[in-house]
């Protein structure tokens, strides 16, 4: 019988020829949108730290916080803007004249300005009504544009948004000079199909440059700033870790990996010291790093299963979409239940001791029964341990058998 021929793996990514040409820029918010997060601070040696990191790592820019919020935070960003960092840095703003004027004072190149869109924002919260709302965005667009700065335009809330209103919010800002929009999925009410559709009907409407500003609140910030950047959209808003409030925004390593390796689009990012910046900016937030966080979970270059672990030993790729070195890891084969003879023979080789296979069957039991009394998987002093019991068990039993 003859099968019908399923798509080629080429088919499958229609995308990534349509994405290569695209320069897609990365806008860090970690220092602002991650900051904010319920509980997290960061001194402003910290926040220096992770913004020379962020630099390194070749974001275009930097959104380092709120300058108009006075203190520690304006300083910082004061300092941050004349560092002389290769990125553009990027103030946040509310739409009023005194906020843009103090992003212009700290001398950040770029300003954010932010007013939400949707009904529910707008009648409730800033207790306005729609016009008002294009009558703001007017005004503080046209006095930052008169000042030279780079603007991007946020749609707070853009998700929940009467379409017609947003291409109004968008067209009007435009017209004051505009350099984006920040389509802002405020509260994480998207899935990636419905932003495909949302946000190539803004660029269609447009023709403005798109940000994508994504929250995780059912997991799909990054599946939904792909979606984003399929449609078209140039730039991503994301932080290190998915840092961010509530769920957290679009993870930064997660974001450019996936670019990488799912569509083909290289951004240049200096992914080795991935791990590096999330696990500093984790400390500094008073967090960890889950163990299965994608890119640089601590378990995402851990093998225990036999069939796994002799899978990588023989070629990684059998389990490994790229190698732990690009992110900063280092592969790790973990003896535990799960293990199989090889995983043990491997590991007992690490420490100069060579065994046959049939040893290495014969620990296998014990390995597996220890694993489960231990409840976890076993130290390799542990693993050396067994086998030092077992060969003396053995010399035992054959030196009173003689
Ligand atoms: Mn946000």
């Amino acid at each position: 019988m003859e099968h019908k021929k399923v798509m080629e793996l080429d088919e499958l990514l229609p995308i990534e020829s349509k994405m290569k040409d695209v320069k897609i820029k990365l806008d860090d918010t970690t220092l602002r949108d991650g900051e904010q997060t319920a509980g997290v601070v960061f001194t402003n040696d910290e926040k220096i730290k992770i913004a020379r990191m962020l630099d390194k790592l070749g974001v275009e820019q930097i959104e380092a916080g709120i300058p108009v919020m006075g203190g520690d935070e304006r300083e910082v960003i004061e300092q941050i803007a004349n560092m002389g960092l290769k990125a553009s840095i990027l103030g946040w703003n509310r739409a009023s004249i005194s906020d843009i004027q103090t992003s212009l004072d700290c001398g950040c190149d770029a300003v954010a300005i932010s007013l939400a869109t949707s009904d529910i924002h707008i009648k409730t919260k800033l207790q306005k009504d729609r016009a008002w709302v294009l009558n703001s965005i007017r005004e503080s667009v046209a006095f930052a544009k008169s000042n030279g700065v780079y603007v991007s335009v946020n749609a707070e809330d853009a998700s929940r948004t009467d379409f017609g209103f947003l291409i109004e919010y968008a067209k009007a800002a435009q017209a004051e000079g505009a350099d984006r929009i920040r389509f802002c999925d405020t509260i994480g009410a998207m899935e990636p199909f419905r932003m495909y559709q949302v946000v190539k009907a803004l660029i269609e409407e447009t023709g403005l440059e798109v940000e994508m500003h994504t929250h995780n609140d059912f997991g799909m910030a990054v599946a939904n700033a792909l979606a984003g950047i399929h449609a078209g959209a140039t730039w991503v808003n994301v932080t290190v870790g998915g840092l961010g409030e509530r769920a957290g925004n679009a993870a930064l390593d997660e974001v450019v990996m996936a670019l990488k390796y799912l569509e083909g689009v290289d951004l240049g990012t200096d992914t080795t010291i991935f791990h590096e910046v999330t696990d500093f900016v984790m400390r500094a937030a008073g967090r960890t790093i889950p163990a299965w966080k994608p890119i640089v979970g601590s378990n995402i270059f851990a093998h225990e299963s036999g069939i796994h672990a002799d899978g990588v030993l023989k070629n990684p790729k059998t389990y490994e979409i790229f190698p732990p070195d690009e992110v900063g890891l280092e592969r790790q084969i973990v003896v535990g239940k799960h293990s199989g003879s090889k995983t043990i023979e491997m590991k007992l080789a690490e420490f100069g001791i060579f065994v046959s296979r049939e040893d290495a069957a014969a620990l296998l039991p014990t390995v597996r029964s220890k694993a489960i009394e231990f409840n976890r998987s076993l130290f390799d002093k542990e693993l050396v341990k067994i086998y030092k019991d077992f060969t003396e068990e053995r010399e035992a039993t054959s030196t009173s058998a003689s």
